[in-house]
Protein backbone atom coordinates (compact mmCIF):
# COMPACT_ATOMS: atom_id res chain seq x y z
CA UNK A 1 0.00 0.00 0.00
CA UNK A 2 1.08 3.69 -1.21
CA UNK A 3 2.04 6.08 1.92
CA UNK A 4 -0.99 8.40 2.14
CA UNK A 5 -0.14 11.29 4.82
CA UNK A 6 -3.10 13.50 6.08
CA UNK A 7 -1.76 16.84 7.51
CA UNK A 8 -4.18 19.05 9.56
CA UNK A 9 -3.02 22.08 11.06
CA UNK A 10 -4.44 23.84 13.60
CA UNK A 11 -6.47 26.94 11.48
CA UNK A 12 -4.20 30.11 12.13
CA UNK A 13 -1.47 31.41 10.44
CA UNK A 14 1.20 30.16 11.83
CA UNK A 15 0.71 26.39 11.89
CA UNK A 16 -0.59 26.32 8.46
CA UNK A 17 2.84 27.52 7.44
CA UNK A 18 4.44 25.36 9.39
CA UNK A 19 2.44 22.19 7.92
CA UNK A 20 2.48 23.69 4.38
CA UNK A 21 6.20 23.63 4.26
CA UNK A 22 5.99 20.05 5.65
CA UNK A 23 3.77 19.26 3.23
CA UNK A 24 6.04 20.54 0.30
CA UNK A 25 9.32 18.47 2.03
CA UNK A 26 6.89 15.16 1.89
CA UNK A 27 6.13 15.62 -1.58
CA UNK A 28 9.57 16.55 -2.35
CA UNK A 29 10.25 12.72 -1.30
CA UNK A 30 7.51 11.27 -2.87
CA UNK A 31 4.54 10.89 -0.46
CA UNK A 32 1.53 11.18 -1.66
CA UNK A 33 -0.17 14.13 1.11
CA UNK A 34 -3.18 15.67 2.06
CA UNK A 35 -3.59 18.89 3.55
CA UNK A 36 -6.54 19.78 5.42
CA UNK A 37 -7.79 23.14 6.35
CA UNK A 38 -10.81 24.71 7.14
CA UNK A 39 -13.26 26.29 4.73
CA UNK A 40 -12.36 30.05 5.80
CA UNK A 41 -8.44 29.70 6.05
CA UNK A 42 -8.82 27.79 2.66
CA UNK A 43 -10.51 30.76 1.04
CA UNK A 44 -7.90 33.24 2.23
CA UNK A 45 -5.23 30.77 1.64
CA UNK A 46 -6.62 30.38 -2.26
CA UNK A 47 -8.52 33.42 -2.64
CA UNK A 48 -5.89 35.70 -4.80
CA UNK A 49 -5.70 34.30 -8.77
CA UNK A 50 -2.60 32.18 -8.50
CA UNK A 51 -2.73 31.99 -5.30
CA UNK A 52 -2.72 28.15 -5.97
CA UNK A 53 0.27 27.75 -8.98
CA UNK A 54 2.74 28.10 -6.08
CA UNK A 55 1.66 24.69 -5.49
CA UNK A 56 0.71 22.82 -8.80
CA UNK A 57 4.25 21.30 -9.58
CA UNK A 58 3.23 19.06 -6.37
CA UNK A 59 1.64 16.20 -8.31
CA UNK A 60 1.21 14.56 -5.23
CA UNK A 61 0.14 17.07 -3.05
CA UNK A 62 -3.90 17.72 -2.61
CA UNK A 63 -6.37 20.05 -0.67
CA UNK A 64 -9.25 19.14 1.40
CA UNK A 65 -11.46 21.18 3.65
CA UNK A 66 -13.40 21.01 6.48
CA UNK A 67 -15.57 23.64 8.74
CA UNK A 68 -14.35 24.82 11.90
CA UNK A 69 -18.53 25.58 13.46
CA UNK A 70 -17.84 29.25 12.80
CA UNK A 71 -19.76 32.11 10.31
CA UNK A 72 -18.15 33.34 7.46
CA UNK A 73 -18.19 36.52 9.10
CA UNK A 74 -16.46 35.67 12.57
CA UNK A 75 -13.06 37.21 13.15
CA UNK A 76 -11.15 34.20 14.60
CA UNK A 77 -9.27 36.84 16.22
CA UNK A 78 -7.54 36.20 19.32
CA UNK A 79 -9.45 37.54 21.94
CA UNK A 80 -11.89 35.12 20.21
CA UNK A 81 -9.94 31.63 20.22
CA UNK A 82 -12.50 30.17 22.67
CA UNK A 83 -15.00 30.06 19.67
CA UNK A 84 -12.95 28.71 17.62
CA UNK A 85 -11.99 25.91 20.34
CA UNK A 86 -15.84 25.27 21.17
CA UNK A 87 -16.13 25.11 16.94
CA UNK A 88 -13.28 22.78 16.75
CA UNK A 89 -14.81 20.40 19.25
CA UNK A 90 -18.51 20.48 18.27
CA UNK A 91 -18.41 20.56 14.51
CA UNK A 92 -14.89 19.87 13.38
CA UNK A 93 -14.03 16.67 15.11
CA UNK A 94 -17.75 14.83 14.00
CA UNK A 95 -16.98 15.80 10.43
CA UNK A 96 -12.69 14.48 10.57
CA UNK A 97 -14.79 11.30 12.11
CA UNK A 98 -17.32 11.20 9.56
CA UNK A 99 -14.24 11.66 6.88
CA UNK A 100 -12.36 9.04 8.00
CA UNK A 101 -14.97 6.27 8.68
CA UNK A 102 -13.34 4.60 6.34
CA UNK A 103 -10.24 4.87 6.79
CA UNK A 104 -9.71 7.16 3.17
CA UNK A 105 -11.35 10.59 2.84
CA UNK A 106 -15.03 10.56 1.45
CA UNK A 107 -14.43 13.40 -1.12
CA UNK A 108 -11.42 12.68 -2.88
CA UNK A 109 -8.52 10.11 -2.87
CA UNK A 110 -9.07 6.78 -3.48
CA UNK A 111 -5.95 5.80 -1.16
CA UNK A 112 -6.40 5.12 2.02
CA UNK A 113 -4.81 7.45 5.34
CA UNK A 114 -1.83 5.31 6.21
CA UNK A 115 -0.61 8.17 8.40
CA UNK A 116 -2.24 11.61 10.29
CA UNK A 117 0.33 14.55 10.76
CA UNK A 118 -1.79 16.78 13.88
CA UNK A 119 -1.60 19.90 15.44
CA UNK A 120 -0.55 19.03 18.75
CA UNK A 121 -3.89 21.54 19.76
CA UNK A 122 -6.20 19.48 17.66
CA UNK A 123 -6.75 16.67 20.78
CA UNK A 124 -9.76 15.22 18.86
CA UNK A 125 -7.50 14.56 16.43
CA UNK A 126 -5.64 11.19 18.36
CA UNK A 127 -9.00 9.69 19.32
CA UNK A 128 -10.49 9.53 16.20
CA UNK A 129 -6.90 8.34 14.68
CA UNK A 130 -6.96 5.54 17.26
CA UNK A 131 -10.29 4.46 16.69
CA UNK A 132 -9.56 3.92 12.75
CA UNK A 133 -6.80 2.73 13.44
CA UNK A 134 -4.50 5.42 11.84
CA UNK A 135 -1.37 5.80 13.31
CA UNK A 136 -0.74 9.48 14.24
CA UNK A 137 2.38 12.16 14.56
CA UNK A 138 1.95 14.91 16.30
CA UNK A 139 3.71 17.97 15.17
CA UNK A 140 3.31 21.11 17.74
CA UNK A 141 4.35 24.31 15.90
CA UNK A 142 4.57 26.59 19.17
CA UNK A 143 8.14 26.69 20.47
CA UNK A 144 9.47 23.28 22.06
CA UNK A 145 10.66 25.06 25.07
CA UNK A 146 7.04 26.58 24.93
CA UNK A 147 5.68 23.21 24.93
CA UNK A 148 7.66 21.54 27.47
CA UNK A 149 5.95 23.77 29.67
CA UNK A 150 2.73 22.63 28.75
CA UNK A 151 3.79 19.11 29.47
CA UNK A 152 5.19 20.17 32.34
CA UNK A 153 1.21 21.63 33.23
CA UNK A 154 -0.07 18.82 35.74
CA UNK A 155 3.23 18.47 37.80
CA UNK A 156 3.28 22.14 38.35
CA UNK A 157 -0.46 22.15 39.40
CA UNK A 158 0.61 18.67 41.44
CA UNK A 159 3.57 20.84 43.09
CA UNK A 160 1.51 23.69 43.50
CA UNK A 161 3.46 25.89 41.68
CA UNK A 162 -0.21 26.59 39.50
CA UNK A 163 -2.73 28.50 40.31
CA UNK A 164 -0.03 31.16 41.66
CA UNK A 165 -0.17 31.83 45.25
CA UNK A 166 0.49 35.46 45.99
CA UNK A 167 1.01 38.42 43.02
CA UNK A 168 4.84 38.12 42.58
CA UNK A 169 5.67 37.29 38.77
CA UNK A 170 9.24 37.51 39.52
CA UNK A 171 9.49 33.82 41.90
CA UNK A 172 11.46 31.73 40.33
CA UNK A 173 9.53 28.18 39.16
CA UNK A 174 11.32 25.02 39.87
CA UNK A 175 9.11 22.31 37.93
CA UNK A 176 9.79 22.54 34.61
CA UNK A 177 13.05 20.50 34.25
CA UNK A 178 15.87 21.98 32.65
CA UNK A 179 14.35 25.55 33.02
CA UNK A 180 15.33 26.05 36.49
CA UNK A 181 17.61 28.36 36.44
CA UNK A 182 15.49 30.67 34.29
CA UNK A 183 12.34 30.13 34.76
CA UNK A 184 9.93 32.83 36.50
CA UNK A 185 6.21 33.18 36.82
CA UNK A 186 6.27 35.79 34.24
CA UNK A 187 8.06 33.50 31.65
CA UNK A 188 5.24 30.76 31.85
CA UNK A 189 2.60 30.90 29.14
CA UNK A 190 0.01 33.55 29.68
CA UNK A 191 -3.01 31.56 30.58
CA UNK A 192 -0.94 30.01 33.77
CA UNK A 193 -1.62 33.89 35.25
CA UNK A 194 -5.29 32.92 35.43
CA UNK A 195 -6.69 31.16 38.63
CA UNK A 196 -9.17 29.41 37.54
CA UNK A 197 -7.67 25.66 36.64
CA UNK A 198 -10.87 24.87 34.82
CA UNK A 199 -10.53 27.57 32.00
CA UNK A 200 -11.02 26.15 28.98
CA UNK A 201 -7.61 27.42 27.36
CA UNK A 202 -6.38 25.59 30.36
CA UNK A 203 -8.23 22.39 30.28
CA UNK A 204 -7.31 22.03 26.65
CA UNK A 205 -4.04 22.29 27.67
CA UNK A 206 -4.25 20.16 30.20
CA UNK A 207 -5.83 17.23 27.57
CA UNK A 208 -2.93 17.97 25.11
CA UNK A 209 -0.40 16.90 27.45
CA UNK A 210 -1.74 14.10 28.06
CA UNK A 211 -2.23 13.18 24.60
CA UNK A 212 0.75 14.27 22.68
CA UNK A 213 2.91 11.49 24.05
CA UNK A 214 0.16 8.63 23.08
CA UNK A 215 1.25 9.47 19.73
CA UNK A 216 3.42 7.81 17.30
CA UNK A 217 5.92 10.50 17.45
CA UNK A 218 6.50 14.37 17.52
CA UNK A 219 7.59 16.39 14.87
CA UNK A 220 9.24 20.18 16.26
CA UNK A 221 10.00 22.67 14.39
CA UNK A 222 13.54 23.28 15.67
CA UNK A 223 16.77 21.85 15.48
CA UNK A 224 18.67 19.21 17.93
CA UNK A 225 21.47 22.61 18.68
CA UNK A 226 19.00 24.96 19.40
CA UNK A 227 17.09 22.96 22.07
CA UNK A 228 18.90 19.97 23.11
CA UNK A 229 18.69 20.30 26.68
CA UNK A 230 14.64 20.45 26.60
CA UNK A 231 14.68 18.33 24.11
CA UNK A 232 16.53 15.45 25.96
CA UNK A 233 14.35 16.32 28.90
CA UNK A 234 11.15 16.08 26.64
CA UNK A 235 12.08 12.43 25.41
CA UNK A 236 11.69 10.71 28.13
CA UNK A 237 8.14 11.40 27.70
CA UNK A 238 7.63 11.43 24.35
CA UNK A 239 10.71 8.91 22.99
CA UNK A 240 10.33 9.78 19.22
CA UNK A 241 11.02 13.16 18.75
CA UNK A 242 11.63 14.39 14.98
CA UNK A 243 13.61 18.31 15.18
CA UNK A 244 13.36 18.77 11.34
CA UNK A 245 13.61 22.70 11.92
CA UNK A 246 14.00 25.06 10.98
CA UNK A 247 11.39 24.39 7.96
CA UNK A 248 11.60 27.56 6.07
CA UNK A 249 15.02 26.95 5.74
CA UNK A 250 15.07 23.23 5.34
CA UNK A 251 12.51 23.92 2.17
CA UNK A 252 14.13 26.69 0.95
CA UNK A 253 17.69 24.54 1.29
CA UNK A 254 15.70 21.47 -0.59
CA UNK A 255 14.15 23.39 -3.50
CA UNK A 256 18.15 23.60 -5.15
CA UNK A 257 17.66 24.54 -9.08
CA UNK A 258 18.15 20.09 -9.46
CA UNK A 259 14.84 19.41 -7.79
CA UNK A 260 11.35 18.71 -9.19
CA UNK A 261 10.59 22.40 -7.47
CA UNK A 262 6.98 23.88 -8.13
CA UNK A 263 7.21 26.86 -10.96
CA UNK A 264 6.35 29.59 -9.01
CA UNK A 265 6.78 30.19 -5.24
CA UNK A 266 4.26 28.87 -2.80
CA UNK A 267 2.16 31.03 -1.24
CA UNK A 268 1.16 30.87 2.74
CA UNK A 269 -0.06 33.89 3.66
CA UNK A 270 -3.36 34.15 4.61
CA UNK A 271 -3.23 38.01 4.41
CA UNK A 272 -2.29 39.75 0.82
CA UNK A 273 1.51 40.60 0.93
CA UNK A 274 2.33 44.19 0.21
CA UNK A 275 5.87 44.15 -1.19
CA UNK A 276 6.08 47.93 -1.69
CA UNK A 277 8.12 47.47 1.33
CA UNK A 278 11.02 45.43 -0.21
CA UNK A 279 11.51 48.62 -2.82
CA UNK A 280 11.72 50.76 0.26
CA UNK A 281 14.46 48.08 1.87
CA UNK A 282 16.38 48.52 -1.21
CA UNK A 283 16.66 52.61 -1.16
CA UNK A 284 17.80 51.64 2.72
CA UNK A 285 21.47 51.90 4.14
CA UNK A 286 22.69 48.06 5.26
CA UNK A 287 21.45 47.07 9.01
CA UNK A 288 19.45 50.62 9.68
CA UNK A 289 16.51 49.64 9.61
CA UNK A 290 13.81 48.70 12.65
CA UNK A 291 11.27 45.68 11.12
CA UNK A 292 8.11 45.79 13.57
CA UNK A 293 5.41 42.95 13.96
CA UNK A 294 3.16 41.02 16.32
CA UNK A 295 2.30 38.34 13.54
CA UNK A 296 -1.06 37.12 12.41
CA UNK A 297 -3.13 37.06 15.90
CA UNK A 298 -1.23 39.58 18.68
CA UNK A 299 -3.59 42.29 19.62
CA UNK A 300 -2.14 46.07 20.70
CA UNK A 301 -4.65 48.99 22.63
CA UNK A 302 -4.59 52.46 21.15
CA UNK A 303 -2.17 53.47 24.26
CA UNK A 304 0.35 50.29 23.03
CA UNK A 305 -0.04 51.38 19.78
CA UNK A 306 1.31 54.90 20.77
CA UNK A 307 4.15 53.81 22.84
CA UNK A 308 5.42 51.79 20.55
CA UNK A 309 5.50 54.87 17.82
CA UNK A 310 6.91 57.22 20.02
CA UNK A 311 9.48 54.53 21.56
CA UNK A 312 10.55 53.90 17.50
CA UNK A 313 10.35 57.85 16.50
CA UNK A 314 12.60 58.51 19.63
CA UNK A 315 15.23 55.59 18.17
CA UNK A 316 16.21 58.24 15.75
CA UNK A 317 16.19 54.48 13.46
CA UNK A 318 14.69 53.84 10.07
CA UNK A 319 11.61 51.52 10.45
CA UNK A 320 9.22 49.11 8.35
CA UNK A 321 5.86 48.33 10.77
CA UNK A 322 3.90 46.19 9.71
CA UNK A 323 -0.16 46.99 11.03
CA UNK A 324 -2.21 43.90 10.17
CA UNK A 325 -5.74 44.79 9.57
CA UNK A 326 -7.79 45.03 12.73
CA UNK A 327 -4.51 44.52 14.80
CA UNK A 328 -5.79 47.33 16.86
CA UNK A 329 -8.25 46.21 19.92
CA UNK A 330 -11.77 48.08 19.46
CA UNK A 331 -11.76 51.20 21.74
CA UNK A 332 -10.72 55.03 22.46
CA UNK A 333 -8.39 56.21 20.70
CA UNK A 334 -6.53 59.91 20.02
CA UNK A 335 -4.81 61.82 17.34
CA UNK A 336 -1.74 61.11 16.88
CA UNK A 337 0.90 63.61 17.56
CA UNK A 338 2.13 65.77 14.43
CA UNK A 339 5.84 64.44 15.25
CA UNK A 340 5.02 60.97 14.76
CA UNK A 341 3.24 61.28 11.53
CA UNK A 342 6.17 63.74 10.08
CA UNK A 343 9.18 60.75 11.37
CA UNK A 344 7.10 58.26 9.74
CA UNK A 345 6.80 60.07 6.55
CA UNK A 346 10.23 60.56 6.89
CA UNK A 347 12.02 57.30 7.78
CA UNK A 348 9.20 55.31 8.43
CA UNK A 349 6.94 52.67 5.97
CA UNK A 350 3.93 50.76 7.05
CA UNK A 351 2.39 48.04 5.56
CA UNK A 352 -0.75 45.54 6.34
CA UNK A 353 1.25 42.43 6.04
CA UNK A 354 4.77 42.08 4.69
CA UNK A 355 7.03 39.17 3.01
CA UNK A 356 8.53 38.57 6.19
CA UNK A 357 11.02 36.24 5.55
CA UNK A 358 12.68 38.24 2.86
CA UNK A 359 12.49 40.89 4.59
CA UNK A 360 14.79 39.65 7.72
CA UNK A 361 16.59 38.26 5.20
CA UNK A 362 17.00 41.69 3.59
CA UNK A 363 20.53 43.30 4.52
CA UNK A 364 19.02 46.56 5.36
CA UNK A 365 17.47 44.97 8.25
CA UNK A 366 18.92 45.26 11.29
CA UNK A 367 17.03 44.50 14.21
CA UNK A 368 12.96 43.44 14.87
CA UNK A 369 11.11 44.20 17.02
CA UNK A 370 8.62 41.06 17.54
CA UNK A 371 6.09 39.40 19.47
CA UNK A 372 8.41 36.15 20.23
CA UNK A 373 5.86 34.13 17.87
CA UNK A 374 7.97 30.73 17.46
CA UNK A 375 8.05 31.52 13.57
CA UNK A 376 9.22 35.07 13.46
CA UNK A 377 11.25 33.89 16.09
CA UNK A 378 13.30 31.06 13.94
CA UNK A 379 12.80 33.23 10.99
CA UNK A 380 14.81 35.95 12.74
CA UNK A 381 17.89 33.81 13.95
CA UNK A 382 18.33 31.83 10.66
CA UNK A 383 18.83 35.62 9.82
CA UNK A 384 20.69 36.78 12.59
CA UNK A 385 18.65 39.58 13.58
CA UNK A 386 18.83 40.41 16.97
CA UNK A 387 15.30 40.64 18.35
CA UNK A 388 13.22 43.43 21.21
CA UNK A 389 10.99 41.00 22.61
CA UNK A 390 7.22 42.47 23.51
CA UNK A 391 5.47 38.68 24.25
CA UNK A 392 1.85 38.54 23.68
CA UNK A 393 0.41 34.84 24.62
CA UNK A 394 0.70 31.37 24.56
CA UNK A 395 4.48 30.53 24.07
CA UNK A 396 5.89 33.47 23.54
CA UNK A 397 6.56 34.16 27.08
CA UNK A 398 8.69 31.22 27.47
CA UNK A 399 10.49 32.36 23.43
CA UNK A 400 11.20 35.54 24.59
CA UNK A 401 12.77 34.47 28.01
CA UNK A 402 15.32 32.17 26.05
CA UNK A 403 15.93 34.77 23.64
CA UNK A 404 17.39 37.36 26.34
CA UNK A 405 18.50 35.12 29.18
CA UNK A 406 19.70 31.29 27.91
CA UNK A 407 20.44 32.32 23.67
CA UNK A 408 20.90 35.88 24.62
CA UNK A 409 20.21 37.45 20.81
CA UNK A 410 17.92 39.83 21.95
CA UNK A 411 16.39 42.14 25.33
CA UNK A 412 12.96 40.85 26.72
CA UNK A 413 10.33 43.77 27.54
CA UNK A 414 7.43 41.56 28.85
CA UNK A 415 4.84 43.24 30.61
CA UNK A 416 6.05 46.65 29.83
CA UNK A 417 4.84 48.91 26.79
CA UNK A 418 6.67 51.92 27.66
CA UNK A 419 8.38 54.58 24.88
CA UNK A 420 11.46 55.21 27.13
CA UNK A 421 11.80 50.86 27.54
CA UNK A 422 11.56 50.78 23.76
CA UNK A 423 13.92 53.45 22.44
CA UNK A 424 16.66 52.27 25.26
CA UNK A 425 16.02 48.38 23.72
CA UNK A 426 16.51 49.47 20.13
CA UNK A 427 19.15 52.22 20.65
CA UNK A 428 21.00 49.05 23.44
CA UNK A 429 20.85 46.73 20.42
CA UNK A 430 21.06 48.89 17.29
CA UNK A 431 24.73 49.96 19.14
CA UNK A 432 25.59 46.05 18.71
CA UNK A 433 25.49 45.10 15.60
CA UNK A 434 28.53 46.58 14.13
CA UNK A 435 31.01 45.69 17.27
CA UNK A 436 31.72 42.30 18.37
CA UNK A 437 29.36 41.98 21.11
CA UNK A 438 28.03 39.26 22.61
CA UNK A 439 24.61 39.27 20.73
CA UNK A 440 26.04 39.39 17.29
CA UNK A 441 28.42 36.38 18.33
CA UNK A 442 25.53 34.11 19.79
CA UNK A 443 23.46 35.22 16.89
CA UNK A 444 26.34 34.05 14.40
CA UNK A 445 26.78 31.12 15.55
CA UNK A 446 22.91 30.42 16.08
CA UNK A 447 22.54 30.99 12.20
CA UNK A 448 25.53 29.16 11.27
CA UNK A 449 24.13 26.19 13.08
CA UNK A 450 20.71 26.42 12.07
CA UNK A 451 21.77 26.15 8.20
CA UNK A 452 23.96 23.11 8.74
CA UNK A 453 21.27 21.12 10.51
CA UNK A 454 19.01 21.00 7.02
CA UNK A 455 22.29 20.33 5.29
CA UNK A 456 23.11 16.95 4.43
CA UNK A 457 24.44 14.87 7.14
CA UNK A 458 22.58 17.98 9.56
CA UNK A 459 20.45 16.82 12.31
CA UNK A 460 17.21 17.94 11.10
CA UNK A 461 18.20 16.52 7.53
CA UNK A 462 18.94 13.33 9.01
CA UNK A 463 15.66 13.60 11.48
CA UNK A 464 13.47 14.53 7.81
CA UNK A 465 15.08 11.03 6.33
CA UNK A 466 13.65 9.16 9.70
CA UNK A 467 10.47 10.69 9.28
CA UNK A 468 10.03 10.14 5.77
CA UNK A 469 10.77 6.54 6.41
CA UNK A 470 9.04 6.20 9.61
CA UNK A 471 5.95 6.96 6.97
CA UNK A 472 6.50 4.87 4.49
CA UNK A 473 7.00 2.11 7.00
CA UNK A 474 3.39 2.69 8.35
CA UNK A 475 0.71 0.07 7.70
CA UNK A 476 -2.44 0.24 8.16
N1 LIG B 1 4.28 36.93 8.74
C1 LIG B 1 4.34 37.38 7.45
N2 LIG B 1 4.11 38.71 7.23
C2 LIG B 1 3.85 39.59 8.22
C3 LIG B 1 3.82 39.11 9.55
C4 LIG B 1 4.03 37.77 9.77
O1 LIG B 1 4.58 36.63 6.51
O2 LIG B 1 3.66 40.76 7.94
C5 LIG B 1 4.51 35.50 8.98
C6 LIG B 1 5.82 35.27 9.66
O3 LIG B 1 6.85 35.15 8.69
C7 LIG B 1 5.59 34.03 10.47
C8 LIG B 1 4.08 34.00 10.69
O4 LIG B 1 3.52 35.00 9.85
O5 LIG B 1 5.99 32.89 9.74
C9 LIG B 1 3.68 34.33 12.10
O6 LIG B 1 3.92 33.23 12.90
P1 LIG B 1 4.46 33.36 14.37
O7 LIG B 1 4.61 31.98 14.90
O8 LIG B 1 5.66 34.21 14.42
O9 LIG B 1 3.34 34.17 15.15
P2 LIG B 1 1.75 34.05 15.23
O10 LIG B 1 1.22 34.79 14.08
O11 LIG B 1 1.39 32.58 15.19
O12 LIG B 1 1.41 34.70 16.52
Amino acid sequence: MDPHVLIFPLPLQGPIKCMLKLAELLCLADLQVTFLNTDDSHRRLFRRTGGRAGFKGYRKLHFDTISDGLPDDHPRSADRLTDLVHGLESVTKPRFREMLAYGRLSSGSERPVTCIIADGALNFALDVAEEFKIPLIHFDTISPCGLWTYLCLPKLIDAGELPFQGDDLDAAIKNVPGMEGFLRRRDLPSFCRGSDLNDPIIQLVLEEAQKVPRSHGLILNTFQELDSPILSHMQALCPNLYPIGPLHTHLKTKLTPASPQPAAASTTSLWEEDRSCMAWLDAQPPKSVVYVSIGSLALMTWHQLIEFWHGLVNSGQRFLWVRRPNSVVRGPTGLVPEELVRATEERGCLVGWAPQEEVLAHQAVGLFLTHSGWNSTLESLVEAVPMVCWPYFVDQQVNSRLVSEVWRVGMDMKDTCDRVVIERMIRDLVGTIDGSDEVVESLESVSRLARESVMEGGSSFCNLNRLIEDIRLMKM
